[in-house]
């Protein structure tokens, strides 16, 4: 298939693109790289441009002769999304939909589209299930929920096949240290225990240690980036007009922040100190996928199933960029 992956000099769309690449599609990265990084494109291979331009959207699609796709490109800070409200729903909900619209004036209607965990809120139960309810507890969640509804019209409407993909915490690199994780400013766990690794910051701050979780510190889901990969391309694969995939993508096993910075300490020999600091507001004690459906319906199965080699995966990355993709 010709695929578009929007967002693909991101995190998670780098690494599919290259894999959807490798699986013999014909492949293009749309990336207005507010984000994104030119070097996390194969050469020749990256169409720069944003999603509200869509005159440029329907161009893409016609001279590519897109089948599908892959839709990545969004803005993804929880706390941005609280404090400017307006920039995400103008880029994850306007822009996605303008690029939905271009898709329907192409005639493309294959897409997988990258939502998200937080669509769920404050869980009522753990593991969680696709028919928990979904009620997010930031404006990142509902701009991600708002485009899952509109691909559920669509597909009704206009017999659009469709995957909704539901990811826990994305975590690790390519397995070659090529492809990694390269966010300005970087929140997320795993690089910031491995930039304390480093010798790059002090410290590793540890949001809350008296939480309800057997060791007091929260609990996520982290799936490795190229088993996000695999199930978008799998995923893709199946759709059928009027196909509706809304799949969690996580491993269904849960690691607290404390076997984090262990697994750290022991994949990189460093001692990584710690400091403990309130928890951090609207962070759910525990967030664990029931990763079941996606196996059932996508036939997919991750391959990373514990902490130590996800982060033995950055770990490579972060040590041959430390700089990231600046280097
Ligand atoms: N976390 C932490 N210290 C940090 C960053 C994150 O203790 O400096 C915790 C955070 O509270 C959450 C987990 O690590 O429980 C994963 O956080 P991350 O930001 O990576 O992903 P999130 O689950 O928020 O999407």
């Amino acid at each position: 298939m010709n695929v578009l992956v929007s967002g693909g000099a991101g995190y998670v769309g780098s690494h599919a693109a290259r894999m959807l690449s490798r699986a013999g599609h014909e492949v293009w990265a749309y990336d207005n790289l507010v984000f994104g990084h030119r070097g996390a494109v194969a050469p020749g291979r990256l169409i720069e441009g944003d999603l509200l331009d869509r005159g440029k959207v329907v161009a893409t699609l016609r001279e590519k002769q897109i089948d599908a796709v892959m839709h990545f490109a969004a803005f993804a800070y929880v706390g941005e999304s609280v404090t400017d409200p307006a920039k995400y729903y103008r880029n994850n909900v306007v822009g996605t939909l303008s690029l939905m619209d271009a898709m329907r004036e192409a005639g493309v209607w294959r897409i997988v589209f990258s939502s998200t965990c937080a669509t769920y809120g404050e869980p009522r139960s753990v593991p969680i299930g696709e028919d928990q309810p979904q009620n997010p507890i930031n404006p990142y969640g509902y701009t991600k929920l708002v485009i899952e509804r509109a691909l559920a019209d669509f597909a009704r409407a206009y017999g659009w096949g469709y995957a909704a993909l539901r990811y826990f915490n994305a975590a690790g690199a390519s397995a070659d240290g090529d492809l990694g994780e390269d966010h300005d400013p970087e929140t997320h766990l795993i690089p910031l225990v491995l930039q304390v690794a480093q010798g790059r910051r002090e410290h590793i701050t540890i949001f809350g240690d008296r939480l309800p979780t057997p060791d007091g510190t929260c609990i996520r889901d982290y799936i490795h980036v190229d088993d996000l990969a695999s199930a978008h391309i799998s995923a893709l694969e199946k759709l059928r007009p009027g196909t509706e995939f809304r799949c969690n993508l996580g491993t269904g096993r849960g690691t607290s922040v404390k076997e984090v910075i262990e697994a750290c300490r022991e994949v990189t020999g460093h001692a990584i100190p710690a400091v403990v600091a309130p928890p951090r507001e609207g962070d759910p004690p525990a967030l664990v996928a029931d990763a079941g459906l996606a196996r059932r319906e996508l036939g997919w199965t991750p391959r990373f199933t514990s902490i130590g080699p996800i982060v033995e995966s950055a770990w490579k990355w972060h040590q041959s960029h430390p700089d990231g993709y600046g280097a």
